[in-house]
């Protein structure tokens, strides 16, 4: 093909692990500033998310803005655009832009890179919608986090035994690493937190892992998930194999074994799927919704597509005929970087070259100190592995700037704690202001001291932007009242409370098993222990 008068136009559509990192390589290798080509990278975030380090993001070990990479800041020599791509016109060589804000556009490309990676498979479980939460993104990383801390904080402000447990009670479905390191941090976090809480121990919560398959981890051998399963149990974690989520509506959980109980948080981590964007790019599907990528990572029929990672189905030349490569970072990274090369030599005149990776095996993380590898055959578990798991992450983590920020957070956590607190405030960062402009009272900080007794109250967000489904905020919305009402509401409560504490009035007397549920909290917990008593 003769090189045209025109730079030729590579537009790559997704900036994360393939994305990201096939940009990366083609600025480097491609003669930009002499106008051999121009890059434009489109996503609807203006960052890459390094997903294996969300659950650390959700657990405090990592400061949420560590584990992004603000494409602008090392795609200099490209074009980003915040938005996605609507369709692709194949014939036309045309991409339907549409940003984040403005009216959508066209543009035309040479080669298009297709990886907009997968989304959470979601079942059609009555109240999953509007009660389940993801965690594929940080700001869900980062919701969840405050979400439970804001659970702890319901739990120490309210007698009520029910609602106590309600708030204590945490649930994840699925198995997979996402799934298994989100609740492993996650739990680990919260054990550690309960040292601020007056009246909480660990033992007040309940950690449920519900997997409908009959082991976890699939990705380790059966002896490694097994090992994991037995470390989990003996931390008090309720693991449920070959059980399904049957339904979870206003915060009543069933599940497929006959148990049911409360609980006020459902993540739902039980796998992906190829995004659905695909039926709009005019490329081959398979029958799971991938695209059908050659072993040169070229769309099957197709010279100037490209397309890589969790949505593309890519023949795993290692394990023989028929055999594809899983959805991993280990893949995307590496295939991103024969992508961008294959695109490089054809430029050039020269013939791609196939994708060729053995699959080393996995780490994961279980919380501070806690994790399982298997690499190489080789197994480890407890310190060695979450060790494995921190090295081998900071090798992969894209630039130096990044590895130097994710150490020093993990440095400074060797001589401090970790921050207990719930910032749940951002969901809403102007509702004193607006309390303010109303005239009212500013509103009692429901993220920091417990939305009180009512279930509708207590799933309030606490962070935003608010990460969960439409439906659900939609819901809230409609629960929400209007800050004035609220207000009024209050009022009473107040005066009725003033008298109480003037000796005016008697307050009204806790039930008796609520009386019971705090002062039995208040026995278990260590008596006079310093942690017990808010010191770090
Ligand atoms: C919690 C968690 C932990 C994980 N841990 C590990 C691990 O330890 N080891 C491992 O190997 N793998 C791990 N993975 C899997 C790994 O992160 C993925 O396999 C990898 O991110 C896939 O890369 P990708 O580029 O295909 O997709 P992604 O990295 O998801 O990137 C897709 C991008 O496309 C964008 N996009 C979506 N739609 C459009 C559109 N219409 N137009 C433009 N852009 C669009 C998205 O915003 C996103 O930025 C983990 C995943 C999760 C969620």
């Amino acid at each position: 093909m003769a090189k045209p008068q025109e730079p030729w136009q590579i537009l790559v559509v997704g900036g994360g692990y393939v994305g990201m990192n096939t940009a990366l390589h083609l600025q480097r290798r491609l003669r930009l500033r002499r106008g051999e080509a121009t890059i434009t990278v489109v996503d609807p975030q203006s960052y890459m998310t390094y997903q294996p380090f969300l659950p650390e993001a959700a657990a405090g070990s990592l400061e949420p803005r560590h584990v992004v990479v603000p494409l602008r800041k090392v795609l200099k020599r490209c074009r980003v655009i915040t938005g996605t791509v609507g369709a692709l016109d194949h014939d036309r060589r045309r991409a339907r832009i549409e940003p984040a804000e403005g009216d959508p556009f066209e543009m035309s490309y040479d080669h298009v890179v297709i990886a907009p990676g997968s989304v959470p498979r979601i079942l059609p479980i009555p109240g999953l919608a509007e009660a389940g939460i993801g965690f594929k993104t940080v700001a869900e990383a980062v919701y969840l986090r405050n979400y439970v801390l804001s659970r702890l904080d319901a739990a120490a402000s309210n007698i009520d035994p029910e609602l106590r447990r309600r708030a204590l009670t945490f649930v994840f479905v699925g198995g997979g690493y996402a799934g298994i390191e989100a609740l492993g941090e996650l739990e680990d976090m919260a054990r550690a937190a309960c040292r601020y809480y007056r009246g909480i121990i660990p033992q007040d919560m309940r950690w449920v892992l519900v997997e409908a398959s009959d082991r976890i981890l699939p990705e380790v051998s059966q002896r490694l998930g097994r090992y994991t399963v037995d470390r989990l149990r003996a931390r008090g974690i309720d693991v449920r194999l070959s059980t399904r989520l049957e339904s979870c509506t206003d915060t009543h959980i069933v599940l497929s074994d006959g148990e049911r109980f409360d609980a006020e948080t459902v993540v739902w981590t039980a796998g992906g799927k190829p995004n659905p964007i695909l039926a709009e790019y005019g490329v081959p599907l398979d029958d799971r919704g991938r695209v059908r990528s050659t072993v040169q990572l070229r769309v099957q029929g197709m010279r100037n597509v490209w397309s890589a990672g969790d949505c593309a189905a890519v023949p795993d030349v290692t394990q023989g005929e028929g055999a594809f490569c899983g959805p991993s970072a280990q893949h995307a990274v590496r295939q991103s970087r024969v992508l961008a090369h294959n695109i490089v030599r054809v430029l050039r005149g020269h013939e791609p070259k196939g994708y060729r990776h053995a699959y080393a095996g996995s780490v994961a993380s279980l919380g501070l100190h806690k994790g399982v590898a298997e690499v190489y055959g080789v197994r480890l578990h407890g310190l060695p592995a979450w060790f494995m798991h921190r090295s081998y992450h900071l090798m992969w983590v894209p630039t130096v700037n990044r590895k130097v920020r994710v150490l020093s957070d993990w440095t400074l956590a060797l001589f401090f704690r970790r921050e207990a607190v719930n910032l749940g405030q951002f969901a809403d960062p102007r509702a004193s202001f607006r309390a303010a402009a109303g005239g009212a009272r500013e509103p009692a900080r429901a993220e920091t001291v417990a939305p009180v007794a009512t279930p509708e109250s207590s799933s309030a967000p606490p962070d935003g932007p608010d990460p969960r489904p439409a439906a659900k905020r939609a819901s809230s919305a409609r629960k929400a009242v209007p800050a004035k009402r609220a207000a009024k509401k209050e009022l009473p409560a107040k005066r009725a409370a003033a008298k109480a504490t003037s000796g005016k009035a008697p307050a009204k007397r806790p039930s008796k098993a609520a009386r019971k549920a705090v002062a039995g909290d208040e026995a278990r917990s260590t008596p006079g222990s310093g942690a017990q008593d808010g010191q770090d």
